[in-house]
């Protein structure tokens, strides 16, 4: 792997994610000087405080302008409001990248945009937690999770070959696949448990009878850990919801299809089949473990936590 040094790099949206590949560019001295634009005052002078670049616009043309690589890290609905604002101040030769949950809906909205002498490569690192802003970033967050690229048919292999070697830097594994198929893989593995999570607190929260305090008190139960995904930006989960509305509704009827036979085996004592379904996703979560995406420590690690309380 061979690393490219970038003479700039435009960071464009500076949230969670943005702020996190801000840290490993300064941290691994990616680039000669990173320009960090952000719509807001607020957030924009929060980056200059927490010293994420080197220089601070709020215009995402002068950002990108003389960029090498482009990084847009905006809500997916925001995509082709910043293709637009940049397009025409793009240096030919630079590359384009974002890090939207959804691809299709990213590349409809940013593809028709691109100069022809720009290399557009849509990204998404599978890195993330469910703080949002500048300050929920920190340097490692992509380290030895996956980033999958769905490039557009035709796109220059050094450039994809650069962008690789970018995120290979910053500690992640590199994935090529097409954008349709991205966005199926991320509804089951992704969307759909954010959207179970935000339903069963909202359940909960609706619940006459138990109190909100009863919801909060013995949290510690299974419960705790969906407020955790139910706690996610709701701009940018909106979103997702809206731009991979098809892959979604075919999963949360499967999903429906599948609660129901549950359902049904439990008003009929069928316990062999609820065992057999319940032995077959242990399974599942012993094949995320070997693989390294998650620890196997008991409580998802929880027990410096616990020993506090
Ligand atoms: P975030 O922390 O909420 O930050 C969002 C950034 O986008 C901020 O700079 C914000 O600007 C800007 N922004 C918000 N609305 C905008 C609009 N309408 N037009 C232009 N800019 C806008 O979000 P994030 O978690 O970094 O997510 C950014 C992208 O990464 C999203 O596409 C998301 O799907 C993707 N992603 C997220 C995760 C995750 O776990 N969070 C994981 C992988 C990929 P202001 O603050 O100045 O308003």
């Amino acid at each position: 792997m061979s690393t490219t040094q970038f003479d700039r790099i435009a960071l464009i949206g500076i949230g969670l994610i943005g702020s996190s590949i801000a840290y490993d560019i300064k941290r691994l001295a990616l680039a000669k000087e990173v320009v960090i634009s952000t719509r807001s005052a607020e957030t924009l002078k929060r980056a200059e405080e927490l010293k994420l670049g080197d220089r601070y616009t709020p215009s995402s043309a002068e950002a990108a302008k003389d960029a090498d690589l482009v990084i847009v890290s905006v809500p997916v609905g925001a995509s082709e409001s910043v293709a637009k604002e940049i397009a025409a101040h793009l240096k030919p030769g630079a590359i384009v990248t974002d890090v939207g949950s959804t691809k299709a809906s990213v590349i409809a909205q940013m593809q028709p945009h691109m100069p022809a002498n720009v290399h557009f490569i849509p990204g998404h690192p599978l890195a993330g937690t469910e703080k949002s802003g500048p300050d929920a970033g920190f340097p490692g967050l992509f380290k030895g999770r996956w980033c999958i690229f769905t490039p557009v048919p035709g796109t220059d292999e050094a450039a994809i070959k650069t962008l690789r070697d970018f995120w290979e830097t910053l500690g992640s594994r590199v994935d090529e696949m097409d954008p349709e198929h991205h966005d199926k893989v991320l509804a089951i593995v992704s969307h759909l448990p954010h959207l179970i999570a935000y339903n069963i607190v909202g359940t909960a929260d609706d619940l006459e009878t138990v109190t909100e305090s009863e919801v909060i008190k013995y949290s510690a139960s299974g419960f705790r850990d969906f407020t955790r995904l139910a706690a996610s930006d709701p701009t940018m989960w909106r979103d997702v919801c809206l731009h991979n509305r098809d892959a979604i509704l075919e999963m949360l009827a499967r999903f429906s299809e599948d609660l129901a036979s549950l359902q049904r085996a439990i008003r009929w004592g069928e316990g062999d089949k609820i065992f057999e379904l319940f032995t077959r996703t242990r399974a599942i979560r012993r094949s995320i473990v070997e693989a390294g995406q998650d620890v196997d420590a008991p409580d998802f690690g929880r027990h410096a936590l616990d020993a506090k309380e």
